[in-house]
């Protein structure tokens, strides 16, 4: 499948914040955001704010910036949003509420990689036990009352060796409850916008696929 092999500091300087791509640096004085929070080819702060953004530049900003933070190629992302439209309810939460709720990145919030895209091999090579049922989709989406443990075979992972080893690395979110003697994590709930921490506007993308 195609992925983006570029450098990734350049994402974040484009969308003007952190999206934590590459785990520990992120948070050491190298960050690229932290030495130059400019866009690329820009050469001053000033320079890069001479112009204003149109609304179009602002909501397709906005869908970019979704789409990195996990990891997604546009024909993933937008048949999610297709999917968002489709649930009853506000397409901007659903949208979120789905990217959430990808196998990827039920194994990033608990503990797989530093992101929801590093996490994305260890689904393939597993497989993972969702319910009991082997699944190795890292789109897949989990459902309320779902359980996802490791299976024999993903445990020989070093990713998931390490993960296990060190307990969890990061706070589990209220709602997944997870059991780090087993490596499993059950879904409680969906979780509502005010659970999900991604730091966009979603409006803007709803804005953005209604043009
Ligand atoms: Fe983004 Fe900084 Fe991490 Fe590079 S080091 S990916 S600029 S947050």
């Amino acid at each position: 499948m195609a992925r983006y092999t570029g450098p990734v500091c350049k994402l974040c300087r484009r969308e003007g914040m952190k999206l934590f791509l590459k785990a520990e640096r992120c948070l050491t004085p190298k960050c690229a955001v932290e030495r130059r929070n400019t866009p690329p080819g820009q050469q001053s702060v000033a320079g890069a704010r001479r112009r204003r953004p149109t609304e179009f530049a602002l909501q397709w900003r906005e869908k970019q910036k979704a789409r990195r933070i996990y990891g997604l190629l546009e024909a993933q992302f937008r048949r999610h949003f297709e999917e968002a439209e489709r649930r009853p309810g506000s397409t901007g939460e659903n949208l979120l509420q789905i990217l959430e709720s990808r196998l990827d990145n039920i194994l990033y919030r608990i503990g797989i990689g530093g992101l929801p895209a590093q996490a994305r091999p260890v689904v393939r090579h597993g497989p993972w036990l969702v319910y009991r049922r082997k699944c190795q989709i890292p789109s897949r989406l989990v459902r309320p009352e779902d359980v996802v443990s490791v299976a024999p075979t993903a445990r020989e992972t070093e990713m998931v060796r390490t993960a296990i080893e060190s307990g969890p690395q990061r706070q589990i979110p209220a709602w997944l409850s997870f059991d780090p003697s087993a490596f499993s994590a059950r879904i409680n709930a969906l979780p509502n916008r005010g659970e999900i921490e991604t730091a966009v506007t979603e409006q803007l993308i709803v804005e953005f696929y209604a043009r």
